[in-house]
């Protein structure tokens, strides 16, 4: 378990590494720029650098986590990736399963592949699943999330490189809306996340604003209109 500096979050666990790009949002992507970084730094986890990679000896540690903790599982990797041995994510799934004290954060741009599994998963509570929506154009993913039996279902609409005009919230908890940073950033513009924004108060659902992003994120910052945006889902009794 890592400590990290997303802000939705407490810490990472990566059982996967490693991933391939399938839509637009993946084109700066963090986790693939970290990997090369780590695997020129000589980690023996990234050694095949952004190739998927599993890693079986990591799989227990949230066993031995003795405080509860917010866990993003696999922000380095897809954890629906089509690669993924399917026995692998039910052994993720068995861990989470077996460790309800920790709160688990699964997001996934793979959401058809998501929907193909769900039935084979046990959606204990303390799984919070999401899926990633950058633009319209992803906006059916919802769907796929909506019908699995996860209890917290989450948006990440993160990076928002155009304007969603359709957002339908039903049966959805939480959502987080950021903007790209790093070099090379595409612009996010006001209106698409006060747009989002006002939809998530109209249908009561808790909004989190991560960042604006660009090419310096800290300079930037995450006020929205005078104020920070941190909405939570409702804490679930496991
Ligand atoms: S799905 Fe996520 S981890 Fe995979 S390439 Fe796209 S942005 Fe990167």
């Amino acid at each position: 378990m890592k400590k990290t500096k997303i802000e939705w979050t407490e810490s990472t666990w990566n059982p996967a590494t490693g991933c391939s790009k399938i839509s637009a949002g993946c084109k700066n992507c963090y986790a693939e720029k970290m990997a090369k970084r780590l695997q020129a730094m000589g980690i023996d986890k990234y050694s095949t650098g952004f190739q998927l990679a599993v890693h079986e000896d990591v799989l227990d540690e949230p066993y031995s986590w003795r405080t509860p903790r917010t866990v993003f599982v696999n922000s380095m990797s897809d954890l629906f990736h089509e690669k993924m041995p399917f026995d692998f994510i039910l052994k993720v799934f068995k861990v989470m399963n077996e460790t309800p004290r920790h709160t688990f954060q699964v997001l996934t741009k793979r959401a058809d592949v998501l929907y193909e599994y769900n039935q084979h998963l046990t959606w204990t509570k303390n799984i919070w699943m999401g899926v990633t929506v950058e633009s319209q154009a992803y906006v059916n993913r919802i769907d796929y999330l909506r019908s699995t039996g996860a209890t917290v279902k989450f948006l990440s609409i993160e990076p928002l490189i155009d304007e969603i005009r359709y957002l339908d919230l039903e049966d959805i908890d939480w959502v987080i809306v950021g903007g790209e940073s790093g070099p090379g950033a595409r612009p996010m513009q006001e209106e698409w996340v006060l747009s989002i924004r006002n939809e998530c108060i109209t249908q009561n659902v808790p909004f989190f604003f991560k960042q604006w992003g660009g090419k310096n994120k800290k300079l930037t910052g995450r006020v929205l209109e005078g104020k920070i945006w941190n909405g939570m889902p409702q804490r679930i009794e496991y």
